[in-house]
């Protein structure tokens, strides 16, 4: 495995690997991997990105308190959570779901960096972005910062555009990431060299709904849309945080033979898409693919167990 330092001096951790799968070998295909859950060990992956500008918006503000929105497990929350513990400023979590008997990890991190955890039905939670919703936090919070679901605000785009500066992008043929709002993809489309095809691969099913919510981000950021990205939508493996054997099978084998773990809910997704491309022909002796490892490891406390049972 080769190991090559990322460009950015101020992030000294994250690096770019070239990993040696049998399959990608023997097709000639070269699979490189970003080391972005390296960036911070906190605040992990994409979501250091996503919240980059965000929070320094939040700091210049008269108003030092942010809401945001996620699931039990969710990567966002967490990141979220230390962030605001670490500068200074408060975060109210509002959580899908009602309050469980025992709250996962995540929710015990974020609640321990003092993080409120506000329980929504999940009916209640699919009405999130609602004024009357949005009207009963303030009465109960006061003022905040409404960061939308995933991190995926106003900011997103300035934030996620750098990931393409930590390595030579206009040396890769493809770059791939995994999407759950597609912020992170809007990033990576705002700054896109000239040739490089972007894939973005969906962790839920469903997910048509990314075209038309990447397309508003770069619209909010003031981008044009350079074209030369696709999605992947058909792998899922039933909807997010599911798992398919064979998407258990295919992040033992990268393990395996990289050294380096991926998480099913997202980066295993991923790399999964990559894999079927490869079976199917579509990527050709001597191209090079960048897969964009985003992070979110603490999530798999969550998932091990449903992953021990795929592969048993
Ligand atoms: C949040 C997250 C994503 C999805 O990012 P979006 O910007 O919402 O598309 C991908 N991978 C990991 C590990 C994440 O935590």
């Amino acid at each position: 495995m080769k190991i090559h330092p990322a460009a950015l001096p101020q992030y000294p951790n994250v690096s770019v690997t070239t990993v040696d799968l049998p399959d990608f070998n023997k097709a000639g295909v070269q699979l490189d991997l970003l080391r972005l859950d390296l960036v911070h060990p906190l605040i992990s992956g994409n979501k250091w990105f996503k919240l980059k500008y965000a929070v320094e918006a939040v700091l210049a503000s008269g108003c030092h308190r942010v809401l945001s929105f996620g699931g039990a497990w969710s990567n966002h929350i967490h990141a979220l959570a230390f962030a605001g513990y670490e500068q200074g400023i408060e975060t109210i979590g509002v959580i899908r779901g009602e309050r469980p008997a025992q709250l996962s990890q995540t929710l015990i991190d974020a609640a321990g960096w003092g993080m409120k955890l506000e329980f929504v039905s999940r009916a209640e939670y699919r009405n999130k972005n609602d004024q009357q919703f949005v009207a009963r936090m303030h009465d109960k919070y006061g003022d905040f910062h409404y960061l939308p679901e995933g991190g995926s605000g106003e900011w997103v785009v300035a934030g996620c555009r750098e990931i393409l500066s930590l390595f030579n992008a206009a040396d890769y043929h493809l770059i791939c990431c995994a999407c759950g709002t597609g912020g992170t993809l809007a990033g990576l489309i705002a700054d896109k060299p000239k040739g490089v095809e972007l894939l973005g691969v969906s962790a839920l099913k469903g997910g048509a709904f990314l075209y038309e919510d990447i397309r508003g981000l770069l619209a909010q950021a003031c981008v044009s849309d350079p074209g030369g990205w696709s999605l992947a939508l058909d792998c899922h493996e039933g909807g997010y945080a599911r798992v398919s054997v064979e998407l258990a099978l295919a992040m033992k084998y990268f393990a395996e033979c990289s050294g380096v773990r991926l998480e099913p809910v997202y980066s295993g997704k991923a790399f999964l898409a990559l894999q079927r491309k490869l079976m199917r022909g579509e990527l050709l002796p001597g191209t090079r693919v960048m897969l964009i490892h985003t992070g979110g490891m603490q999530g798999l406390r969550g998932m091990e167990g449903l992953l021990n049972k795929k592969l048993l």
